[in-house]
């Protein structure tokens, strides 16, 4: 297999640096890729073609007799990237448009699971600011008020008095702070809990997942300040007991599944499931249409089966004959970060990255190799994964092990990755 892997995140290192393991790939083209994919076996960057025009990816693969499309992130996807190939008749790992829909509109979404049962927050949609304002003043409950279109993860807002509510909608609405994003709203009840993502394969049919993991989305130890990309990750998590899994198999997966077939719209690809674990059971908070990061980077150094086999076996519909396989060791990734993120922050800044011993894997994201020399090029630079027998506590401290290894100027990271899963341990 010849495969084009389009985008330049630590999710896309993850997906190269897996692909590139299977026997049935012969090499991978990252457009535009980063630091790390510029140095993964099998693989070679190139931006001869932008990672936006759709009809010029085509021609690109054409010309390099590529087999497998690999979109890694949603705007691509959100876009209808995997429809230019099927009508060329390339695979491509995604959903269609429709399908895509899932991430791309929140208020689809909304209604996608109030029309399926699918437990949720309790929400309202809106279009129109004035009802929306209305709506607000009148609301007993915390709220989280939420962009429909796609806004990179910060169209979600969550006020803490009415009078920040009243502004976020303004911002959202009428200043247009995330442009189209924002022409219409979601208003959903607040949730406490456990937040747990879960990533599934399918090909519209079977659904196979992998172990849920736990994101840590605030910026700062204990889940304080602003919220992130992700900083860190770990799977398994005693958070999800094997009942809890089946019972989010069963509440919340299957009617997924089977609610998109039965809309016409059999979702093929990997679908992100974020949840709440509540008092009252699991609530979805959202879907993703494409592996989430940092989980993909946390997940992939867990499964054993072939990746490429699984990506194919979604495109062309014979996932029921594939057995995933998925190591009983534990994994954690401490994402680092250039300081200020995820306000401003410095570009450019010179890296040193020494190679990891057995077990550590160090994923590259925010990262550029300019003549030989490691520079930092986004806010999330890299991140430090390890996998380890015997426990979460060894993953967790082969990981920062890891961190060691790598060095910049300001940089900054969590030193509290997998803090939930300890303090249920110590409960
Ligand atoms: P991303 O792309 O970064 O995953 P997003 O912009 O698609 O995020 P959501 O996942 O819906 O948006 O929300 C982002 C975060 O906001 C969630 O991970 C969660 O921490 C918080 N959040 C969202 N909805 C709720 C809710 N109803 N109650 C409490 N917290 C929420």
């Amino acid at each position: 297999l010849r495969v084009l892997l389009i985008g330049n995140g630590g999710r896309e290192h993850a997906l190269a640096w897996k692909l590139s393991q299977s026997p049935r790939v012969e090499s991978i083209i990252a457009v535009p890729g980063n630091g790390g994919t510029a140095t993964c076996p099998k693989t070679t960057n190139s931006t001869e073609v932008k990672d936006s025009d759709f009809p010029g990816l085509v021609e690109f693969a054409k010309k390099n007799n590529i087999n497998l499309v690999v979109p890694g992130p949603e705007v691509p996807l959100v876009a209808g990237i995997t429809s230019f190939f099927s009508k060329a008749g390339i695979a491509c790992f995604g959903p269609s448009i429709d399908g895509a829909r899932l991430e791309g509109s929140k208020t689809f979404s909304k209604d996608f699971m109030r029309r399926h049962n699918i437990p949720t927050a309790a929400y309202e949609n809106f279009s129109d600011y004035s009802k929306a304002s209305a709506y607000l003043d009148s609301v007993g409950h915390d709220v989280v008020i939420k962009a429909t279109g796609l806004a990179a993860g910060k169209g979600v807002l969550i006020p803490t008095t009415k009078e920040e509510a009243q502004a976020g909608l303004k911002s959202i609405m009428l200043d247009k702070d995330f442009g189209d994003a924002g022409s219409e709203v979601v208003i959903e009840e607040y949730l406490e809990g456990d937040e747990l993502s879960i990533l599934t394969f399918s090909d519209g049919y079977t659904f196979l997942s992998l172990p849920p993991a736990q994101d840590h989305k605030r910026i700062f130890d204990g889940d304080q300040g602003p919220n992130t990309g992700g900083m860190g990750c770990y799977s398994p998590t005693n958070i999800a007991t094997k009942e809890l899994i089946a019972r989010i198999e069963k509440e919340v997966l299957a009617p997924t599944f089977a609610g998109m077939r039965k809309e016409k719209v059999p979702f093929r690809g990997c679908l992100f499931t974020g949840l709440m674990i509540t008092v009252d059971g699991p609530k979805t908070l959202e879907y993703n249409v494409r592996f989430g990061d940092p989980e993909c980077q946390t997940l992939l150094p867990l499964l054993e089966s072939d990746l490429a086999e699984i990506m194919l076996a979604c495109v062309d519909g014979y996932l029921d004959t594939v057995d995933l396989k998925v190591s009983s060791k534990f994994s954690t990734t401490v994402v680092l970060a250039s300081g200020g993120y995820p306000g401003s922050y410095p570009k450019n800044v010179p890296m040193m990255v020494q190679s990891p011993p057995d077990n550590i894997t160090i994923f590259h994201a925010g990262t550029k190799l300019v003549d030989g020399e490691l520079l930092t090029s986004g806010g999330r630079v890299i991140a430090a994964n390890a996998i380890a027998d015997g426990g979460l506590e060894a993953a967790v401290a082969k990981a920062y092990e890891g961190v060691k290894l790598i060095q910049f100027d300001k940089m900054f990271y969590r030193k509290d990755i997998a803090h939930r899963a300890f303090r249920k341990t110590a409960a």
